[in-house]
């Protein structure tokens, strides 16, 4: 009898013509996911992945397994060979052992034929296997309606039995939609627009602005612990760290006081693109959300949008505080997150922020500014930290 985890995915199988080069996508993933545990084997056939957990602990390979982009979801199974007698016993077995786990007094049994050659059809195997444990063990009833358990018998290349089906985050596999660059501060909300494009199937990097020394450098250090919960769905993270303080000290000085939170959002964004053109990334992602913050209004986001060509991707412009919050919880950045740090954007802080910005007005501040020179030196002064997954 041997262990696996069954994998199934969803989108992928859509694909007709690119399915295998989805399938091999996702099970790099799988496998690299995996790798800090050991080598295990990963395989595939009949539209499923297997990952044989013989020997491994099989939290730990759900764990990271499931952070996997484009699966739908897992089910920790038994596999053996196709014999009515050898599938009774391994049933049986396998209630026992859930029942010591669960309190559990009633089941159904649901079984799925692949192999169309197996003697039995899907009903029958199922009455007989839930004949057969019923036989053994005195407690237990059926219930078809609403049983505490269900017990999956699956016949394919081999017998497979389970109980569990855990829901994976779906999506595509990541490097099958090209490149992002997300613009990850310390807050709440960049980690998870970060997670929702990956979750599409975009390989991540990261540019990140401090004021340093103004910010500290446990401001970074928060960015790159974030960086690290990350990977471990998106895979390495490079982040681009660049010192935003020489251009709002020359906003600070040449141009009016209200407008300093916009025109350096405008920086950003031209210091980004610029990083994005150097590493071959597709588009700009921030975890702006329509009305947020001052800087968020339509006409700040135009504003905002507007210094740059390339596509900028907003995951969170429609989405509520409550639910972005939601989200953080769910992949695991919402509590550092939340641990008290400098943002650059608070160097200079407006008292009166323009909430209703004019993209004419500011475009003439900004002729005040060497955008280029700005723009230029921050980029030659960028420090590049790399996050890897095994961290
Ligand atoms: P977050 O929670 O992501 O910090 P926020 O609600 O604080 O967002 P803003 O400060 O207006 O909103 O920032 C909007 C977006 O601009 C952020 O989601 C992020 O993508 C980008 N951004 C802001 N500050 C930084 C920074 N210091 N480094 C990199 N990107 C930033
Ligand atoms: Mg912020």
């Amino acid at each position: 009898m041997k262990k696996v985890l069954i994998v199934r995915y969803g989108e992928i199988a859509l694909k007709g013509l690119n399915k295998s080069y989805f399938e091999k996508k996702l099970m790099k993933h799988i496998q690299a996911n995996l790798m800090d545990l050991g080598k295990l084997r990963v395989h595939q056939g009949g539209g499923l992945v297997y990952v044989d957990m013989d020997g491994y602990d099989e939290d730990e390979v759900i764990e990271r397994v499931i952070k996997v982009f484009g699966i739908v979801s897992v089910s920790p199974a038994y596999g053996f060979e196709k014999d009515l007698d050898v599938i009774y016993e391994a049933a049986l077995e396998h209630m026992k052992k859930r029942m010591k786990e669960d309190t559990i007094k009633t089941f159904k049994v649901e079984s799925r034929r692949g192999d169309k050659s197996f003697k039995m059809k899907s009903p029958e195997i199922s009455r007989m296997v839930g004949g057969y444990v019923l036989e053994h063990s005195k407690d237990l009833k059926v219930d078809i309606h609403n049983p505490d358990l269900m017990l999956y018998v699956d016949i394919r290349d081999k017998a497979y039995i389970y109980s569990k089906k855990i829901a994976g985050h779906g999506g595509l596999p990541l490097g099958t939609n090209g490149k992002a660059l997300i613009l990850l501060s310390g807050g709440i909300d960049s980690p998870v627009a970060a997670w929702m494009m990956a979750k599409r199937g975009m390989n991540i990097e990261a540019v990140h602005y401090h004021s340093y020394p103004f910010t500290s450098e446990r401001a970074k250090e928060k960015v790159i612990d974030l960086a690290r919960i990350l990977a471990k769905y998106c895979g390495n993270i490079r982040i681009h760290c660049v010192n935003l303080l020489p251009i709002q000290k020359e906003i600070n000085e040449k141009c009016p006081e209200e407008e300093m939170t916009i025109l350096s959002r405008r920086f950003m964004m031209k210091i980004a693109e610029k990083v994005a053109e150097n590493r071959e990334c597709n588009a700009l992602v921030t975890g702006e959300s329509l009305g947020q913050v001052a800087s968020q209004t339509i006409q700040g986001l135009t504003v905002t949008n507007d210094a740059v060509d390339l596509p900028v991707f907003r995951p969170l412009i429609a989405l509520d505080k409550v639910d972005i919050i939601d989200i953080s919880k769910r992949i695991n950045t919402y509590e550092t997150s939340i641990l008290p740090h400098e943002d650059c954007c608070t160097v200079f802080l407006p008292r009166r922020p323009v909430t209703k910005p004019r993209l004419d007005k500011m475009l003439k501040s900004e002729s005040n500014l060497d955008v280029q020179r700005l723009v230029e030196e921050a980029v030659e002064n960028i420090e590049v930290i790399h996050v890897s997954i095994e961290e």
